[in-house]
Order: C-alpha cells, then structure tokens, then sequence
C-alpha cells in the first residue's frame, strides 16, 4: 500500500466491515442506518445533502395510511400509471411496506406535517385517488427527510461516510462484484483508491445528465447504470424516460421547474403567436397528462414556435407570495411572471428502468445489489405515479438491508483500501465537446418523440463519441446513453414515457417489460454502427 494512502487514513477507518454503499441520497442513507450497527463505508460523489435528487423532492413520499384509503387503492393507482407492464406482486409488496417505512423516517427525526390533532397530514396528487402524500411544510420533504437522515448517519458510529468519492468502476471476478475503485476530491485527484467489499450496494440516483435539458443535479448521470452494465449486470426497462412538461428555458442547468401548481392554477400554455396550443391535443387541455403535455411543449419548441407558461392572468399579482421559488428563477433570469409569459421546455426528470433488482434488491450479479433511481424493480412500469419514487428507495433499502444481513457473517471485515494506481486521465468532463454532443443527441433524438432514424442517428453517434474519449467516466455515461438508446429503438410502440412517432400507439404483444445486457446493446449498436 502506498504511503500516501497510509498517511491519509483516519483512524476510524480501523476495523470497518466490508459493505460499501456507492451513493448519500434517499436509498443509500437508509440503506445504511437500516444496516446499522453493521459497520458499512458510504461513497458519495458529492457531501451528503448535495449532488443528491432526493434533497430536491418538493412532493413527498406516498404511502396508503389515510381511513379511506388502502393498499388496493394505491397500487390500483400504480399500475393505471405504469401504463400495461408494472410488476404487480413487487409494486404490492412495495406499498404494503409503505406505512411501516414512513415511521421508520418519523423515527429517525423526519418532522413530516401533522394535523392539530397530531395525525400524519396527507396531502392528495395528480393520479392517485386518495390523500396519501405525506409532505413537510408543502413543497419541503426532500430537503427535511434528507436532513433528518444525514443527522441521524452522522451520529451513527458505524456509518463511515466519504465524501466527494466518485465511484469509476466495480471490480468484477466472473460473475461477483468484490469491490469498487473511486477517484477522491470530487473526482479530481489524479490517485484512484480501492474499496475491496463483499457486498457492494449501488445507490447513485438516476440518468437527467446525459440530456441537455434536466431537473436531476449534475451527479445524475447515469454512471451507476453504466458501471452496472458493464460488470454484466442485466438492465431493464432502460426506455422509459419521464420528463417533466415544463421546466423553465433559461439556460440554467440543471433546470428550474415551474411547479405543475401553476398550471393547476389556472396558468395556460402559449406558443409565441399566443396560440393555447394544448386545447388542440386533449379536452384536459393543460391539465392532460404529464407525457401528453411533455409532447405537446416539445413538438411547439422544435416547430421554433416557443412554448411559453403565461401566469399573468391566473396568478398575475399573487406570484410572488404564492410561488416565490418560481418567481426567484424567473427574475434572475430577467423575466417577471407577474406581467410575461414564461419560457418553457419539457426535461427529463426520472428513469423507470434501470438495473434489474428482484424482491431483496440482489442484482443478477453476485455481491451486486442495488437500491433506488439507478433500479428496476418493475414498480413503476413504463410511467412513474408521483411520489412512488422516494418511497421505492426506502422499500427496497431496507430488504436490502435484511438481505445482506442475513446472509454476510457479522465479523466479516476487509482489507484497507488499496491504492488503485495513478491515472492521469483527465478527468473533467464538464466542458468536454463529447460530453456536450452526448447530452445534445440524446435530447434530440431519445426525448419526448423518438423515431427509427433519430435513435440509429443518436446510435451512431455515441459509438463514434465512445471512440473519440476513451476515459472511464465519459465510458460510464456513453454505456448508459447506449443502453437507453437501443431499448428505445427496439421498443416499436408507444407506451408511458416512451413515444416513437413512426409507432405512435401502444401494441398489445409488446406490453411487457424489456431485459437487455450490455453485449445486448453492443450488438444492437454494432449492427447499426457497421
Ligand atoms: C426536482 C425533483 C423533484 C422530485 N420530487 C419527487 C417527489 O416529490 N416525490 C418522489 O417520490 N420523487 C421525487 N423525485 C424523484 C426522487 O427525488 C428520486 O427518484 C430519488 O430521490 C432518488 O433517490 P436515490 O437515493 O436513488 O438517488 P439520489 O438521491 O439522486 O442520490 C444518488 C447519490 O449517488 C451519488 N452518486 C452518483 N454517482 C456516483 C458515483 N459515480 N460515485 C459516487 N456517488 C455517486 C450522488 O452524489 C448521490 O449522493 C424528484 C426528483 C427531482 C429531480
């Protein structure tokens, strides 16, 4: 071992047992205190609390504990949302665990909103039929939850969290994951470190980075998926992409959201000539599904006619008060919404598919698991219901937790962390041309509308990206970016988040989920390719 590692190394890293978590948001915390007092390593790519989608979940967390409402009910709701293919006995047993994983959360410090009477208030959302989103001062719940959780893991003395680790790479023997190499300093350093484990448990959030246009924070951007792939672990779903309809087109990244409340409230849809383009395409007209108005905003911004949130009559005046978090963006940007229409474009937002899990979260490769966005447990089928997402991550950490602990001896513990070698690949990617041209075609090609030719186009081109940078990091992502792009391509129909326009209805024969490995996708991409 080096002696730069050997001077680096904290003493609390003595005696740590050989769980590593990739990932400090929802998924990977709780999976952590739920494995508690087992010591386990956190990696994360960014300090807990940041660089995490699920310190910005303005809803909640849906669970089934309303007088009115049961389990039925909830999942009856899930599977009309998963449009045909959710995986009805994983989404039960998912909503089933629901209410015990929400005092689990009230536990471990979660101040969720109470009635006077001290009863969990909850709160009711578009597609479910009952009041079942339990929230935290309104539009606050990712920010508490997280908070709440990341004081409870800094007072847990098993938990050894290292931040601004990213992870590059899982080591793979044949068909076990024994360990993962990460680059310090936020990806920076030039020295790689390894963490030998025998459970891995990947927690790394979703996808919206490899789009130009995204409400995910910068650190999702599907590595996880990628590094998943390529130790052979089978991918499902990969396809379905959401995007939310309206984020806010001021050339922030990620993008600001301009909250689906306002159009609840009134806002309408305009296209540059102050055309309400959304009349034309469904009788709800704004209000029409989250796909349907995802499309009806993309196919105005790529005519070059402009989509535009005009609040000025519905809210006019009352924006500052009532959407002050809007109303900031808006006038950073030089846009006051109380007298101009906002600009807006659909973003992607969450990936339905992901590495395939089964019940306990165990992956297809051995010593692999995985937990939250970077997952497939066939919950949310080809469209996610609202608020599922959060309580998905902690269902599944906590089985995971169960899992390993039933099967991992209590006194494994592992070796130190092993110097990984220099690498003195350049590692910023931020600003890299391929990094731009990935994110570009994907948003041309795998967004809102897809067809044969754009997606064999987007094909081609990440395969000529992925010849031109070689480096580890832009490889995770490219891998991602392929995997997503040929299960759309084969995918001929339409169906949730997936919408190709040369198949735009949904086909009978085809209402299943997909499974595809990366040599899958290699040789889909090669046929293509030539
Ligand atoms: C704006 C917004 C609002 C949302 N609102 C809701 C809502 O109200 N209700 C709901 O249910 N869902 C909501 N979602 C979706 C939900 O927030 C996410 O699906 C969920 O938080 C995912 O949790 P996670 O733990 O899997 O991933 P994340 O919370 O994204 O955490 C991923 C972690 O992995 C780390 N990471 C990534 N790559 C690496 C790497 N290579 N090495 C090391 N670490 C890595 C990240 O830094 C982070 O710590 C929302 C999402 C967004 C973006």
């Amino acid at each position: 071992m080096s002696t730069k590692l050997e001077s680096m190394r904290p003493q609390s890293w003595q005696g740590v047992d050989d769980i590593v978590i990739i990932g400090g948001g929802l998924a990977g915390l709780f999976c952590a205190l739920k494995l508690a007092p087992r010591p386990v390593t956190v990696l994360a790519a960014a300090p807990i609390g940041q660089g995490a989608s699920s310190a910005w979940a303005q809803g909640g967390i849906a669970a089934a504990m309303s007088p009115g409402d049961t389990f039925d009910k909830h999942l009856a709701d899930t599977l009309a949302a998963g449009a045909g293919i959710v995986d009805e006995r994983i989404a039960r047993l998912m909503i089933s665990e629901g209410p015990d994983r929400i005092r689990d959360l009230l536990g471990y410090g979660v101040p969720f909103d109470r009635d006077l009477e001290g009863q969990l208030l909850l709160s009711r959302e578009a597609a479910h039929s009952e009041r079942r989103i339990v929230r935290v001062k309104g539009d606050q719940a990712g920010r508490a939850i997280m908070e709440a959780l990341i004081a409870t893991v800094r007072k847990t003395p098993s938990i050894r969290v290292m931040e601004g680790y990213v992870v590059e790479e899982l080591v793979a023997e044949g068909r076990f994951v024994s360990g993962v190499i990460a680059r310090p300093d936020a990806g920076q350093s030039k020295t790689r470190v390894a963490f030998p484990a025998r459970a891995v448990v990947l927690c790394s959030g979703g996808i919206g980075h490899l789009y130009q246009v995204t409400t995910n924070p910068a650190e999702a951007r599907g590595a996880g998926l990628g590094m998943a792939a390529k130790a052979g672990a089978m991918i499902a779903d990969a396809e379905f992409v959401q995007y939310h309809p309206t984020a806010i087109d001021i050339g922030q990244d990620p993008a600001p959201l301009a909250t689906e409340a306002l159009r609840g409230d009134g806002a309408i849809l305009i296209n540059r000539a102050g055309h309400r383009f959304m009349t034309d395409l469904h009788a709800d007209a704004e209000l029409a599904p989250r796909d349907i108005v995802a499309r009806g905003v993309f196919a105005e911004v790529k005519a070059g006619r402009g989509a535009f949130l005009d609040c000025t009559k519905a809210v006019g005046a009352h924006f500052p008060d009532l959407f002050p978090t809007v109303y900031a963006s808006c006038m950073a940007a030089g846009i006051d919404p109380v007298t101009q229409p906002i600009p807006v474009v659909p973003a992607v937002h969450y990936h339905m598919g992901g590495v395939l899990v089964d019940a306990d979260g165990k992956t297809t490769v051995d010593g692999l698991w995985a937990a939250g966005e970077v997952t497939s447990t066939g919950v949310h089928g080809a469209n996610r219901l609202a608020s599922n997402s959060l309580l998905e991550a902690v269902v599944f950490a906590a089985r995971i937790a169960e899992n390993i602990k039933g099967m991992l001896p209590e006194s494994s513990l592992y070796e130190w962390p092993k110097d990984a070698g220099e690498n003195d690949e350049l590692v910023t990617l931020e600003d890299s041309a391929e990094l731009k041209a990935l994110r570009r075609g994907m948003s041309a090609h795998a967004g809102v509308i897809r067809d044969a030719e754009g997606l064999k186009d987007l094909i081609r081109e990440i395969v000529r990206l992925e010849g031109i940078n070689k480096r580890v990091r832009f490889s995770n992502m490219a891998t991602a970016a392929k995997l997503i792009a040929t299960a759309a391509l084969k995918r001929e129909e339409s169906r949730g988040g997936h919408y190709r326009s040369d198949f735009p209805e949904p086909v009978e024969a085809l209402r299943h989920r997909t499974f595809m490995t990366l040599k899958d996708a290699e040789r889909i991409a090669a046929e293509i390719a030539g």
